[in-house]
C-alpha cells in the first residue's frame, strides 16, 4: 500500500492526486478533465478570495481595497463579505434541505401507498424519540413524514418543532440564549436571500447570526434526520469490509453509474434490478448482470448499506473528482444523476464515449442529458426507463468490443463500511464506555472528524486530506470521516485494517485488538450528522456539553456552498473547525474576529484556517490536548 505523495511529479499540465493510480491513469488519457483544468485555472482573483467583490447592483461590480475602501453605495468590506458569505451558506443549506424534503416526500408516498419499508426498526426508534405513536407502520410513517414536511415549511418566526427533540439537549439551551433556534428551514433560506439583496441588511453580526441559524437547520434536518429517514426507506447500514475503487467495475456487466445525494430515489430501481425477469434480460444481452456503480456521496451511501444491496451494487468507485476517470474506463453504460457533485466535466466525456445520461431531478439537469423526472408515484416507470436505457447502451458497448477495465488494479481490496452511531456502539459491545475508557487512558488521544469534500486546490486531489489524516493517526488521534473525504481515504488504503501500521502505538494497538482501521468510514456527507450523534452520546455519557470533548472537526478540502453550511453547523455545535483553504471572508476583519475569536464565547466553536498540512496537524493535536486537560486527563 503506497499512500505517499511522490515528489518529482513530471506532468505539469495536471494537478497531483493522493491516489497515485488515479493520477497515472488521468495522465495517460488524451481527454480534457478537471485535473488538467485545475492547472489552467491556477491564477485566482484576489478580490474573490477575500470575498470583497460585490456585483449586487448595476453600479458595480465594486472591488474593495485600501485605496477604495467602500463600494459606490457605501458598503464596506465587512458588509460585502458577510453578504457574500450568507448567500453561500443559504445556497448550501438549500441543497441539503432539498434532499431532506425529497426524502420526506418519498416516505409520505410510501406510507400512503402502504409500501413495505426496509427499516421498520429504524421507524419505530425514531417515532419513539419524537413521540409519534400510531397503530400501524404506514400510519406512523405518514405522521413522521408530515411532521418533517410541516417543520421545513414553517414561517421564519416559528421555531421548528423537531429541532429540540433531535439536538443534544445541552446545546438547545445555548442556542435559545443566543437567539439561534431556527424557524422553518425553507423560510430561513428565503430570509437570507432577501437579507443579502441590494441595500438591505448591512450588519455583519446579524448576517453571521443567520449563518448559524442556517447551520443548525441544515445540520439537524439535512445531516441528522435525513439519514434516519433513509434508514427507514432503504434499510440500515451494517458493518463490513468491501473492495473499493474502480476495481469494483466488472466490464462484463451492464453498469449504471450513479452520482448525487438522493439515495431514496433508487429504492424502486434496485428492487426491479433484482427481479428474475431483469436478470434474464441482462442475460439475453450477453451481460453477467446489471449493477450500480457507486460514485460521489450516493455511492458512499449505497456502500454503507451494501449488505442490503449485495446483488445489485458492485461497490464504490470514487469521489467527485474521480468521476471523470470512472467514465474514462470505458466500462460505464449509463449515468444516472439526481443531485450535486455531478460535474459538468462528465458531459463531454459521455458524449465522446456515447454514454447516455439521465437526470432524475431538474435541479441537477445536465447539458446533453435526458430529463426523466422522478416522482415517488411514477417510480416504477422511471426504473423501467433507466433499465431499458442501460441495457441498450450495454449492447452498443458490447458490439463495439470494449471489454477491458484499465483500472482493475485501482483502489483497495478492503475498506471498512457501514459505520454509524449504532453499528459503532454495537461493535463496542452496546455502549460507548470502552471508547471513553480508551480516550481516558490516552491510547486514543481524541477524535478528529475529517469530513466534507474533495477539491483540487488544497495541495491537489485528496492530498491535504490523506496527508493530514496520516499525521493525525500517527499521533494516536482516531479519525472518523463522512463525505468525499471517504472516497479518497479508502482508495488510498487508510480505511483498511493494514493502515493500523500507520497509526501511533496506542491507536495501532486498539485497531489490532478490535480488528478495525484507524480511519472509520461513515459514508456520505449527509452522515456528518451520524458523527454528531456519536459526539452527543460521548458527551452525554460524560455529562458535559459538546465543546468539552477532545473532538475537532476538519474540512481540509471543503469545496461547495454545502460545506459552508456544514461548517456553520460545526461552529453552532461548539467544535473547533479547521479548514485547509480559507473561506472567502478573509478580507473582513470583523468576520474573522467573530469566527476565530468571539464565537468561542457564544457557542464554544472556533474557526481555524491552516493551509499547511504539518501545521494543521499540530494545531488539531494542540486543541485535543487542551480539551483533554479541561477534562482532567493526561495529555
Ligand atoms: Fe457596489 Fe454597493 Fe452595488 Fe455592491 S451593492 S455592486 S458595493 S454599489
Amino acid at each position: 500500500m503506497d499512500t505517499s505523495i511522490k515528489e518529482g511529479h513530471m506532468d505539469k499540465t495536471m494537478c497531483i492526486s493522493a491516489d497515485k493510480r488515479l493520477q497515472e491513469f488521468l495522465e495517460s488519457v488524451p481527454e480534457d478533465h478537471s485535473h488538467r483544468r485545475m492547472v489552467q485555472q491556477e491564477v485566482k482573483c484576489g478580490f474573490g478570495l477575500d470575498g470583497v467583490c460585490c456585483r449586487l447592483c448595476s453600479n458595480g461590480p465594486c472591488r474593495i481595497s485600501k485605496a477604495r475602501p467602500k463600494g459606490v453605495c457605501g458598503a464596506d468590506r465587512d458588509t460585502i463579505a458577510a453578504r457574500n458569505f450568507l448567500r453561500s451558506v443559504a445556497a448550501g443549506s438549500g441543497c441539503y434541505i432539498h434532499v431532506m424534503e425529497q426524502a420526506a416526500k418519498e416516505l409520505k408516498s410510501a406510507a400512503l401507498a402502504g409500501r413495505k419499508l426496509k427499516g421498520v426498526d429504524a421507524l419505530h426508534r425514531l417515532c419513539d424519540e419524537l413521540g409519534i405513536g400510531e397503530a400501524d407502520d404506514s400510519q406512523m410513517a405518514l405522521r413522521l413524514s408530515e411532521a418533517v414536511l410541516e417543520d421545513l415549511r414553517r414561517p421564519y418566526e416559528e421555531p421548528m418543532h423537531l429541532t429540540e427533540k433531535l439536538a443534544y439537549a445541552k446545546r438547545t439551551g445555548v442556542w435559545k440564549n443566543a437567539g439561534l433556534l431556527p424557524g422553518g428551514a425553507k423560510d430561513e433560506i428565503f430570509n437570507a436571500i432577501v437579507k443579502t439583496s441590494t441595500n438591505l441588511n448591512s450588519d455583519p453580526m446579524d448576517m453571521l447570526t443567520q449563518c448559524l441559524r442556517l447551520g443548525i437547520s441544515t445540520g439537524i434536518y439535512g445531516l441528522v434526520l435525513v439519514n434516519r429517514l433513509n434508514d427507514i426507506l432503504m434499510g440500515e447500514p451494517e458493518l463490513g469490509f468491501d473492495p473499493v475503487g474502480m476495481r469494483v467495475i466488472d466490464p462484463e456487466c451492464i453498469n449504471i453509474m450513479v452520482t448525487g445525494h438522493q439515495h431514496s430515489m433508487f429504492g424502486s430501481l434496485t428492487g426491479m434490478m433484482e427481479h428474475p425477469e431483469i436478470k434474464e434480460m441482462a442475460d439475453r444481452a450477453g451481460a453477467r448482470g446489471i449493477r450500480i456503480v457507486g460514485c460521489t456521496c450516493v455511492g458512499q451511501d449505497f456502500q454503507a448499506r451494501s449488505r442490503c444491496y449485495e446483488k445489485v451494487f458492485c461497490g464504490h468507485a470514487g469521489n467527485n473528482y474521480s468521476s471523470e476517470a470512472v467514465l474514462l474506463t470505458g466500462c460505464i453504460d449509463l449515468v444516472v444523476s439526481e443531485f450535486n457533485c455531478s460535474l459538468p466535466g462528465i458531459e463531454p466525456i459521455c458524449e465522446e464515449l456515447s454514454i447516455p445520461m439521465l437526470c432524475l431531478d431538474d435541479v441537477a439537469k445536465k447539458k446533453g442529458a435526458r430529463h426523466l423526472p422522478y416522482h415517488p408515484e411514477d417510480r416504477e416507470d422511471v426504473s423501467v426507463n433507466v433499465i431499458a436505457a442501460a441495457i441498450a447502451s450495454y449492447v452498443r458497448r458490447s458490439r463495439a468490443g470494449k471489454r477491458q477495465n484499465p483500472m482493475q488494479d485501482h483502489g483497495c481490496n478492503e475498506a471498512v463500511t457501514g459505520v454509524t452511531e449504532r453499528t459503532l456502539k454495537g461493535a463496542l459491545g452496546g455502549s460507548f464506555a470502552p471508547l471513553i475508557d480508551l480516550i481516558a487512558a490516552g491510547s486514543i488521544k481524541g477524535v478528529a472528524a475529517v469530513v466534507g469534500c474533495s477539491n483540487l486546490r488544497a495541495k491537489g486531489h485528496d492530498v491535504f486530506t490523506v496527508e493530514l489524516v496520516k499525521k493525525l493517526i500517527a499521533r494516536d488521534i482516531l479519525v472518523v470521516s463522512a463525505g468525499c473525504t471517504c472516497g479518497g481515504l479508502e482508495n488510498c488504503g487508510l480505511m483498511s485494517r493494514d493502515a493500523a501500521g500507520l497509526a501511533g502505538p496506542g491507536l495501532s494497538q486498539v485497531c489490532r485488538s478490535l480488528g478495525i482501521p484507524p480511519v472509520l468510514n461513515f459514508g456520505p456527507c449527509l452522515a456528518i450528522g451520524r458523527i454528531e450523534a456519536v459526539a452527543g452520546e460521548l458527551a452525554g455519557a460524560l455529562g458535559v456539553d459538546l465543546p468539552k470533548l477532545p473532538v475537532v472537526v476538519s474540512a481540509p478540502q471543503w469545496l461547495e456552498e454545502q460545506a459552508l453550511a456544514d461548517g456553520a453547523f460545526a461552529l453552532a455545535l461548539g467544535f473547533h473547525l479547521h479548514l485547509g483553504l480559507a473561506p472567502f471572508v478573509m478580507g473582513s476583519p470583523v468576520i474573522l474576529d467573530v469566527l476565530c475569536n468571539q464565537m468561542e464565547g457564544i457557542t464554544g466553536g472556533k474557526l481555524m484556517v491552516e493551509t499547511e498540512i504539518d501545521a494543521a496537524a499540530e494545531k488539531i493535536a494542540a486543541v485535543i490536548s487542551d480539551k483533554r486537560r479541561g477534562l482532567g486527563l493526561n495529555e
